[in-house]
């Protein structure tokens, strides 16, 4: 298996289908396992839904262990396997189904994660305001602060915030219609409502909420038509006393956002999340281990925590890779494991200087062009493709201001705030380039 490039769930399916085909009769199969689709798929759960209900009970009587160790064995975890019928599912999904549009969002919404709650989320200085404001907001929804905007750099639990938020306002009251979106999507919307002239609809369904979410707000910079439908929709929900949260990448007055847009969103609370400190680290990285299940002695754990230092998503992607490596060896987590399996998330302490002084080689190399040039006024289509890969970079793995690096380009922070949306946008629609740039960011060892 290629743990760097982990697998779809289409491939871990098929190879569970194949597992299976080799456990029952052709027959049974057939019946069985054919028509039997994925639903749900996170690290620990998956959800199976059969076309008949005697079909679904004899799964559960008769093979549901099997199942469990196929996709264990797949996803290198404990799973817990659900199978229902499409009349049990049916049903499920109705109960859940919201008002909004009456066939999106159901129990069966892939991307709903049950995973992420409060309990789960790690508290510590650097993240506390934000998670304790959510909490409340989550438990009082429109009686607190109003919206809640939530910033902070990429990996540090802002959307693991919004769906713990989603998760409580469900539990505790099933039927508000609480919708979550990102503001790509919200985009999305909006454009294809005005395509198919369905705007109306669009109006009528986010003006309709108890809550509404709105995650990666900075999408929608520089998009007038998006954001004039935005602060409508979020100025009538406010009028109405509903809630709004919103998260960011940065704070409203780094957004490129019209004037009365940014002055609703600052109305609030804002509250924003900062890497974690030593102390929060350890807490995450023992945190993790105990839910994925693995075991890792305390040295080894506190050598991660000295190490892995920016993003929590690396510290996820730490704890899989010993996992990957203790259960394909067959060995516990040493110290000695993790140093050499871990080598690519280490670094030296770097200081800023050098981080920079690494970023400008690296884009100088790859895109030959000199230093001067790049930091020079110089608008030619080459110059200005590897000026936005810079400034990217510099955003991305610096704690620099966009004013600091606009002056390092001789440039205001406007400018610097539209070559970041330039590459995030050319990242979503160009898949080559996304690459381009998740590679440069891993060589540049995010
Ligand atoms: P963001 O939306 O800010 O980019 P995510 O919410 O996607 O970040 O978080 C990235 C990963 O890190 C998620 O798997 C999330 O569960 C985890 N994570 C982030 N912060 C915490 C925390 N304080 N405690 C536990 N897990 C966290
Ligand atoms: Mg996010």
């Amino acid at each position: 298996m290629d743990y760097s490039n982990p697998r779809t769930r289409e491939q871990i399916y098929a190879s569970v289908l194949e597992e299976m085909s080799t456990k029952c009769s052709d027959a049974s199969f057939n019946w069985l396992f054919k028509n039997t689709i994925i639903t749900y798929m996170s690290a620990t759960r998956v959800d199976l839904l059969t076309p008949d209900i005697v079909g679904a009970n004899t799964i559960n009587k008769r093979y549901l262990n099997d199942l469990e160790e196929a996709f264990e064995k797949y996803m290198l975890n404990k799973v817990q396997v659900t199978v229902s019928s499409k009349t049990q599912a049916v049903q499920a999904a109705k109960d859940e189904e919201k008002e909004d549009d009456g066939k999106k969002y159901t129990a069966y919404d892939l991307r709903y994660n049950p995973n992420y709650t409060f309990e789960n989320f790690v508290i510590g200085s650097s993240n506390q305001v934000a998670a304790k404001a959510s909490f409340a907001i989550a438990d009082h929804p429109a009686e607190l602060y109003n919206p809640l905007f939530i910033y902070g750099p990429p990996g540090l639990g802002k959307t693991h915030l919004l769906f713990a938020m989603v998760n409580h306002m469900r539990a505790k009251n099933p039927h508000a219609a609480i919708l979550y979106k990102t503001g790509e999507e919200f985009t999305q919307e909006m454009v294809d409502s005005l395509v198919q002239k369905s705007n109306i609809a669009f109006r009528e369904k986010y003006r309709n909420l108890d809550v509404l979410l709105i995650d990666d707000i900075q999408f929608i910079e520089g998009k007038d038509k998006t954001q004039e439908e935005f602060f409508h929709t979020i100025d009538t929900l406010f009028q109405q006393q509903k809630q709004v949260i919103i998260t960011s990448d940065r704070p409203p007055k780094e957004i490129n956002l019209e004037d009365r847009l940014r002055s609703r969103c600052e109305m609030g609370l804002i509250a924003d999340i900062k890497p974690p400190d030593a102390e929060l680290r350890m807490a995450i990285f023992k945190r993790k281990s105990v839910d994925m299940d693995v075991d890792i002695p305390d040295n080894v754990l506190e050598f991660l925590a000295a190490n892995i230092k920016s993003n929590i998503r690396q510290i996820e992607g730490a704890i899989k890779k010993l996992k990957a490596h203790s259960f394909i060896e067959g060995k516990k987590i040493t110290l000695d494991m993790a140093v050499s399996v871990l080598s690519e998330y280490l670094k030296v302490a770097e200081t800023q200087d050098n981080k920079i002084q690494n970023i400008f080689d690296y884009i100088c190399k790859k895109y030959s062009v000199k230093k001067e040039v790049l930091t020079s006024g110089k608008r030619n289509a080459d110059v200005v493709y590897a000026r936005n890969l810079c400034i990217f970079a510099f955003r991305t793995l610096t704690d620099m201001s966009l004013k600091k690096i606009g002056g390092m380009f001789g440039k205001d922070h406007t400018t610097i705030i539209n070559s970041i949306a330039n590459v995030e946008n050319r990242m979503k629609n160009d898949p080559a380039y996304e690459r381009e740039v998740n590679l440069m960011l891993r060589e540049l060892g995010e």
